[in-house]
């Protein structure tokens, strides 16, 4: 996405120009097939922006809305078919992370409960302009918080048809239902903590988020004393276990250096920073 106001977005971008920020989705390749976290902007967003996206958000956003960077071309690009993604695992339903579920059409969708009924109800202004239906059109399978513990935290394992290394990790705040995706790769854990912060800087001891991304995630909210929980449980959680678990979020353009060891090919991608 290049919204308007460089670094005062992404603390890096000289001047008040386009920003640069990521949808970052994961591709996990499993015994269950290949596993996607999170889907970003799809080929119906590409193909045909509104109504799938509104339009306060496609013009305050501004996503590129690039064939060649949808999960479906990145996918490709690594060699692989995109018609072996077997499952799709939601942080949450925004517009932003969930545009591409639909270029997956044989994939299961995994979302927690309150984030599916969240998209159904559409409470609100904000809820009309985040949840999408002409994107969520796909069936769903939902879970309610459950109660496994991960590094102190209630997880939901079990998850239908996946390997035994995934987990939804609820995290609250930003939607109703929003949550981490934990997977364990067998080098140590890695967190999809979706929009539970923006920047990874916010998970530091001092944290730190550049202006114009804390008043997006303040609007974007639903309830913010959840939300800073959400925060201060990740804080803990890379201060106690930051060894063994690698956190990730998805706007920030800069991928951990720590995360770069599980994946397969981080340079043959365009644009992967
Ligand atoms: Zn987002």
């Amino acid at each position: 996405m290049r919204p308007l106001g460089g670094k005062l977005w992404d603390g890096n971008t000289p001047g008040l120009g386009p920003a640069h920020l990521a949808c970052r989705c994961l591709l996990a390749e499993t015994e269950a097939g290949l596993v996607l976290v999170d889907t970003g902007f799809g080929m119906g967003d590409v193909n045909r922006p509104v109504p799938r996206i509104s339009r306060p958000f496609l013009y305050a956003d501004r996503p590129s809305l690039e064939a060649d960077q949808t999960a479906l071309s990145r996918i490709r690009q690594l060699g692989l078919d995109p018609r072996d993604v077997r499952h799709i695992v939601m942080t949450h339903l925004d517009f932003d992370h969930a545009g591409g579920i639909s270029d997956f059409p044989r994939a299961a969708v995994h979302v927690h409960a309150a984030e599916a009924a969240a998209a159904r109800e559409r409470r609100g202004t904000i809820g009309q302009l985040r949840w999408r239906p002409q994107q969520l059109t796909s069936p769903m399978r939902e879970y309610a918080t459950g109660t496994e513990s991960w590094f102190g935290l209630p997880a939901i394992g079990g998850l239908h048809g996946l390997p035994p290394s995934f987990r939804l990790v609820p995290l609250p705040g930003h939607t109703p239902g929003h949550c981490g995706v934990a997977i364990d790769t067998g080098q140590g854990w890695v967190l999809h903590a979706g929009d539970a912060v923006f920047m990874h800087s916010e998970l530091d001891e001092d944290p730190r988020c550049p202006p114009l991304s804390r008043a997006y995630q303040d609007v974007m909210e639903s309830d913010r004393a959840a939300r800073l929980t959400t925060q201060a449980q990740l804080r803990r959680l890379k201060r106690e276990h930051g060894d063994e678990v690698t956190i990730l979020c998805t706007h920030d353009p800069v991928t951990p250096p720590a995360a770069l060891r599980f994946a397969r090919a981080p340079a043959a991608l365009p644009g992967v920073a």
